[in-house]
């Protein structure tokens, strides 16, 4: 999650949160790109845990106008790893973030080359420097499109 942004006053490449360390200016930076990637696994938090980061992350990168995250959760039938993917499919589909995300696509139905795919790649092009991700049925990841369904209702 680094060199991504720059900063607003002195341009040099920062990280996208805190103080810039080179001018230590704290507003907002401008952002290079608006698609970051972010594994939620790191560091082995708990379900509940993973559950606290990953609202607080899309918080913070909504507000900074990230367009889309790509979500490595992992998998796996037994382990954390599953346990913390089948929190996120269950958080997303009772709308739990819907007041910040948009639309979501869990990587087993956005397989590279299928139209589910093409379709993504066309709503967020910033998506194709990522297409490493994107392989038959990646139940490891969730892309998340970041927006305000009410801002312009
Ligand atoms: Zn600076």
């Amino acid at each position: 999650m680094t060199q991504i942004a720059e900063c607003s006053e002195c341009g040099n490449t920062r990280g996208l949160f805190g103080e810039c360390p080179h001018c230590g200016s704290s507003i907002p930076p401008l952002l290079a790109v608006d698609v970051v990637e972010f594994n939620i696994k790191q560091g082995n938090p708990s379900v509940e845990d993973a559950m606290d980061i990953l609202a607080d992350k899309i918080r913070d990168l909504q507000e900074l106008g990230m367009k889309s995250i790509i979500l490595i959760h992992g998998y796996g039938s037994s382990g954390e790893g599953g346990r913390i993917k089948r929190a996120i499919h269950e958080a997303l589909e009772s709308n739990h973030h819907a007041d910040r995300v948009e639309e979501y696509f869990f990587g087993e139905n956005v397989p590279y080359g299928s139209a589910a795919f093409h379709d993504l790649m066309k709503k967020r092009p910033g998506l194709k420097r990522y297409i490493r991700h994107f392989k038959t049925s990646n139940a490891g990841i969730t892309v998340l499109l970041l927006g305000s369904k009410y801002r312009n209702a």
